[in-house]
């Protein structure tokens, strides 16, 4: 009985993450041209067509359709569901994380709920600036909200070690843009300024680490491959989301491990 109810509590849960990102994918594809999220239908970009209920149910749709606009059959990006599937795999995290679903506490479902927030702005963040190389303020200022939220759920992280971790990652990237121009975009500096609020500056120093190994690794990896040049400028910020997601999710067990290992 247990594990059914446990079965039914996380699909209903990845239904739910693959919903609100499904909204998400209206905002990426709308906030860079300033079109409104609310109003106007959704519509087939290839053949205008109006999207109706049954097109529109997140990750189904698109399989069941296998990929194609039922109107015109002109093909639907894999992006939508991409970011559908992330919505529903971060759900699910967040709350087997902080939720039991038998005993379920204000606190957990609180702490999920905004790991959750989280993991939507940076999901927006990343793909707007993959596609578009800007960080918005905006998009930045609702992960700092998130982040002075989480000081009042997350109380092991004192609002001292926030507000150093607020400069911790920033500042010194802030000194070296000074430096040498064009180093870092002004977007992600925020972004680490935001996210150190969230993480403390134990946290962030992790997360500083874990951007610059995947984006190097993927910088590497593009120069090896001949799709990308030497000195040509790449978005920094999906390295710097994927890697808070995972400081998230795992980074005071890696960190406490590491820490371990050294022996302290
Ligand atoms: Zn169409």
């Amino acid at each position: 009985m247990e594990t059914v109810f446990n079965v039914v509590w996380y699909i209903f849960v990845f239904v739910f993450g693959t919903i609100i990102f499904s909204f998400l994918n209206v905002v990426i594809y709308r906030a860079p041209q300033k079109l409104s999220f609310a109003k106007g239908r959704s519509f087939c970009p290839h053949c205008k067509h109006t999207l109706h209920a049954v097109d529109l149910v997140p990750l189904f749709s698109w399989l069941f359709l296998g990929g194609k606009c039922r109107y015109c059959k002109a093909p639907i990006s894999k992006r939508y569901p991409l970011v559908e599937s992330i919505g529903g795999i971060c759900a699910l995290l967040c709350c087997w994380k902080y939720v039991d679903p038998l005993y379920p506490t204000v606190t957990g479902v609180l702490s999920a709920l905004l790991c959750f927030y989280m993991c939507s702005v940076l999901t927006v963040i990343a793909f707007i600036d993959w596609d578009t190389m800007t960080i918005f303020d905006s998009t930045n200022v609702m992960v700092l909200l998130g982040g002075i939220l989480s000081a009042f759920l997350f109380k092991d992280i004192t609002w001292v070690e926030r507000l150093i971790g607020f400069f911790s990652i920033s500042l010194p990237m802030y000194l070296l843009v000074l430096v040498k121009e064009g180093a870092f975009g002004g977007g992600d500096i925020k972004l680490f300024a935001a996210l150190g609020v969230f993480f403390g500056w134990k946290l962030s120093i992790l997360l500083f680490f874990f951007s610059v190994v995947i984006g190097g690794g993927y910088a590497v990896i593009g120069l090896a491959k001949k799709t990308k040049k030497r000195d040509e400028h790449f978005a920094f910020g999906p390295f710097i989301c994927i890697s808070a997601l995972i400081v998230m999710m795992a980074g005071q067990q890696i960190l406490d491990w590491y820490l371990g290992f050294l022996g302290f």
